[in-house]
């Protein structure tokens, strides 16, 4: 048996399922490609929930010297590296840094600008589409502040933040309280973000745009994209029932894209920041209305479905290294003490991989070198909110309509 179609999406994560629909809407018969049954297993299942409106500056390499030192040491809360794979992810750290200097960062903030304001924009079109209200909670965010340099550095960075319409309040003890009663601790104060959007079920909210991708006639296959070959024209994979042939690919794999780009001759720096989470029963009454970060501990505490979610901060290590649940481990009583939190929902906790650039920026175009072959992935800290922005670059791109932004800052080329 033999399937074909116009365009192939390899990968069905929040990016590779919102470039999908983003095709279809455009006319284009799409087949979606992943090695699991179901949309939304990886990345895009683990994620703290946020439509992260506000974050109009992309988490950079730190230049401040005290973060630093904290950090080489291994006692930063928010970041981890693992020693051993060190000189794997080294010389992409250098990148990172030289990528971070203020002006080149103020670049990627820029680039990035108009995907990030047009983010929940489009996720409230499609959820509309799919009918599940219920998967968008518009309660915005809390970051928590212990002490008062944190605070002060962070109210530098809003009043920056502020010039590019981000709106937040500014909230002492009381206020703190009165959003979130349960919350206990000493807080120098906080800063509470009303506009991004929040998921309590990223998975369920992938799974809700596959199966409006499949109700509008798209077909979903299991297949392997690392058999990805082209012949003549058109690109053909092995599917578990057959194989899928399309004149177009779209790479959307997230932290395994470089399975497609690198045996194709492509080197683009794609790398991990791993992350963990772990679900955990709120203890009798208590409810948490916001998810909450609290910044100096480096943990955020999201009120999802399936219990309240303790996700952690970057881990640095090989994609495909085992597991090695530290931070979960040194959040797990902090965040007992911020909000009572009952049993452990899972025996281990969930792991999943940030696929990052240096520049912080995704990679969404046209491959350089290979004809139909497309490139959506890099999504780092943003692919929940960014997905179905991204989408719609990407099939404005391939349908040769007006793209809403400025692609070129996302070009593949950057990197040769
Ligand atoms: C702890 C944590 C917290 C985060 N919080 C947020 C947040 O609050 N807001 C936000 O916007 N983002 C957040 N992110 C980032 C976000 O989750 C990712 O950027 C996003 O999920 C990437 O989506 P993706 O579709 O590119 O990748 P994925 O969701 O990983 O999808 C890739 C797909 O490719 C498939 N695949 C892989 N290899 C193959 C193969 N060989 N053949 C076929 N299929 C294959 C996988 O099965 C998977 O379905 C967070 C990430 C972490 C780890």
């Amino acid at each position: 048996m033999q399937h074909r179609a116009d365009v192939v999406v390899l990968g069905a994560g929040m990016v590779g399922v919102s470039a999908a629909l983003h095709l279809q809407q455009r006319g284009r018969d799409v087949i979606l490609v992943d090695r699991h049954a179901r949309a939304g297993e990886e990345t895009s299942y683990g994620n703290a929930g946020l439509i992260e409106t506000a974050s109009v500056f992309p988490y950079m390499f730190p230049r401040d010297f005290g973060q630093i030192l904290r950090t080489a040491l291994n006692l930063s809360p928010a970041v981890r590296y693992a020693f051993a794979d060190l000189p794997e992810f080294l010389p992409w750290l250098v990148r990172y840094y030289m990528a971070s200097a203020p002006q080149r960062a103020l670049h990627s903030a820029m680039a990035e600008l108009p995907l990030i304001r047009r983010s929940r924009i489009e996720h409230e079109a499609l959820i509309a589409e799919a009918g599940v209200p219920d998967l968008l909670r518009s309660t915005g965010w809390i970051k928590l502040f212990r002490s008062e340099a944190t605070l002060a550095t962070a109210l530098g960075d809003l009043d920056r933040a502020r010039q590019y319409g981000v709106e937040a309040d500014v909230l002492d003890a009381s206020g703190i309280a009165a959003h979130e009663p349960n919350l206990s601790g000493e807080f120098a104060g906080a800063i509470r973000f009303p506009a991004p959007g929040f998921v309590p079920d990223p998975g369920g909210l992938a799974k809700a745009y596959a199966a409006l991708f499949a109700k509008k006639g798209g077909r979903f296959l299991v297949g392997d994209a690392r058999t990805l070959e082209q012949e003549g024209a058109s690109w053909r994979i092995a599917g578990s029932d057959g194989a899928i042939v399309a004149r177009e690919i779209v790479v959307a794999l997230g932290p395994w894209s470089d399975q497609v780009f690198g045996p194709l001759g492509y080197s683009i720096p794609l790398a991990v920041k791993r992350g963990y989470h772990l679900h955990l029963a709120p203890r009798g009454n208590a409810v948490l209305t916001h998810p909450v970060l609290d910044s100096d501990q480096g943990f955020l505490l999201a009120p999802m479905s399936k219990g309240i979610r303790l996700t952690t901060g970057v881990e640095f290590a090989r994609r495909d290294a085992p597991p090695t649940p530290i931070q979960v481990e040194r959040a797990l009583p902090k965040a007992r003490d911020l909000f009572p939190l009952g049993e452990a929902i899972e025996p281990t906790p969930w792991m999943g991989a940030r696929p990052c650039l240096p520049d912080m920026l995704p990679v969404i175009g046209r491959a350089p070198r290979h004809p139909g072959l497309w490139f959506d992935f890099g999504h780092q800290h943003h692919g929940l909110t960014l997905g179905p922005a991204t989408g719609r670059l990407l099939a404005e791109l391939m349908t040769g309509e007006t793209p809403f932004a400025d692609p070129s800052p996302f070009r593949a080329e950057r990197f040769s």
